[in-house]
């Protein structure tokens, strides 16, 4: 998904790779991974510093896929709350799952120091701030069940969310200590890098294009090579293709599209986000924003389906600007990009078997810095012979969907319904404060 000569801020800004060469020989390794994002580059890296022989494809760039695109939001936990994941799964594996996914951001924030990777890391929280009054009954809720558990979350009143982010939008809302920022490129290419360091060989522009079980192993054919190994990682979430049958089908791919502004002035810059935090609010179709090294601000939220000028695409992200930020009205705008976000339609991320030897992790629903860095690391623990009951993490089978192929035009009536409820909200919050106000 692009729109026409998007411009990304994270392209702009990461310290190139040395060149990576396609696969043009036929070689062998122990393990073959598909996909060189978070999800395949953690498990190609775990992998390799457990002495693996690994090879990785790609399609496209190491991180042309969302883990180069993303808001670089290092968001700890899963769209349930813990009780509720606890309820789902049962008090053993519940609690085993919260604190796998509790504890996503500690290993990126340790990958990161650990291989000296240079990603503008910033460990200052997470916000979620609440869009309507109705929103703040479930953030107490979650704020209550993380401090349960011992995780340094905090309730944030509307004075104290103001005081962080500059804006008066919002009726309050949380504080997770444990979330942060990255540039997500940068981090993407240092893991690609430290996987290198360990052994793992890389090749980019080499689209795995068929898979065939030859005695005991698998066949992995490329335009102009072949890799044979008995353990396969697909890696390739909402980048599916066919290749992957049916997996592709377990999840849709939502575009969702940023927009950053010219590196903002002195004075605003100390009045905007000042510690530095990343946020989303709770409107339906999210808001996502956060500041970059430079004082940018960089505004997210749901994209458009096929190339759409940059202007056109981006034209609810301007808004979003003006309306959060109206003291940024007249901000020029320098960048704009996009990507697709994996969604699953229980919210959950998945780890599937495959087949023998094939294993698979995707569906983030935009939470996937942490997660799929934590997905890597599961899918290499599976496949150096841990029990799939010890992983603290189900593994589930494949349900691909029914009536996938429409998933396009159930997502654009979706947008729309929820744009519509999301307009009807801001509108009675509009008139609401004018009564206040008279
Ligand atoms: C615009 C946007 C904003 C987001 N913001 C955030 C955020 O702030 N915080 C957060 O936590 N998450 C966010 N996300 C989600 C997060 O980026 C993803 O969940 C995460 O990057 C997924 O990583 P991955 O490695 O599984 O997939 P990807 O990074 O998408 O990698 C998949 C790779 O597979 C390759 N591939 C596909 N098919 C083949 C094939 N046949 N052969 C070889 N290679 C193949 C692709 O080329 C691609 O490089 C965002 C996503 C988007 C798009």
């Amino acid at each position: 998904m692009n729109t026409q000569g998007e411009k990304s801020l994270w392209s702009a800004t990461a310290e190139p790779l040395a060149p990576i060469a396609a696969l043009r020989d036929s070689i062998r390794a122990q393990v073959a991974v598909i996909g060189a994002g978070y999800t395949g580059l953690s498990a190609a890296l775990h992998l390799g510093e457990a002495s693996r022989d690994v090879v990785v494809l790609d399609a496209m760039d190491v991180g042309e896929g969302a883990s180069g695109r993303n808001g670089g939001q290092v968001i700890p936990g899963l769209k349930y709350d813990p009780q509720t994941l606890e309820d789902m799964y049962g008090g053993g594996l519940g609690a085993k799952l919260v604190a796998t996914v509790g504890a996503g951001p500690d290993l990126v924030f340790e990958l990161i120091r650990r291989h000296g990777i240079a990603c503008e890391a910033v460990r200052n929280g997470w916000l979620q701030l609440a869009a309507s009054k109705s929103a703040l009954g479930p953030i107490g809720t979650r704020v209550r069940q993380w401090q349960a558990r011992g995780a340094a979350v905090e309730s944030l009143s509307q004075a104290e969310a103001e005081r962080l982010t500059g804006t008066q939008r919002y009726y309050g809302g949380l504080i997770d200590r444990r979330g942060g920022t990255v540039q997500p490129l940068a981090y993407v290419r240092g893991l690609a890098t430290a996987a290198q360091r360990a052994g793992v060989r890389l090749f980019t522009h080499s689209a795995a294009t068929h898979l065939e079980r030859r005695g005991g192993e698998w066949l992995i054919r490329t335009r102009d090579g072949s890799v044979t190994s008995k353990q396969v990682v697909f890696a390739t979430n909402a980048y599916s293709d066919r290749f992957v049958e049916p997996l592709h089908r377990t999840v849709v791919a939502v575009p969702s599209l940023q927009v950053a502004t010219a590196p903002l002035p002195p004075q605003l810059r100390r009045s905007i986000l000042p510690q530095g935090q990343a946020v989303s609010d709770t409107w339906r179709l999210l808001r996502y924003f956060r500041m970059d090294a430079q004082g940018r601000l960089i505004m997210g939220s749901r994209g458009v389906f096929g190339d759409v000028p940059p202007a056109r695409a981006a034209s609810l992200h301007y808004r979003a600007v003006r309306e959060i930020y109206p003291q940024l009205a007249g901000i020029a705008f320098d960048y704009t990009w996009a990507g697709l976000v994996a969604m699953t339609p229980d919210h959950l991320p998945h780890l599937h078997e495959v087949a023998p030897g094939i294993v698979a992790g995707l569906g983030y629903n935009g939470r996937g810095v942490a997660m799929a860095t934590v997905m890597g690391t599961l899918l290499a623990r599976r496949l150096l012979g841990e029990a799939a009951g010890d992983l603290g993490f189900p593994v589930t089978p494949m349900r691909p969907m029914p009536l996938h192929g429409f998933s396009r035009f159930g997502v654009r009536v979706a947008i729309q319904y929820l744009r519509a409820l999301d307009g009807l909200a801001r509108f009675a919050a509009r008139i609401g404060r004018a009564k206040r106000t008279i």
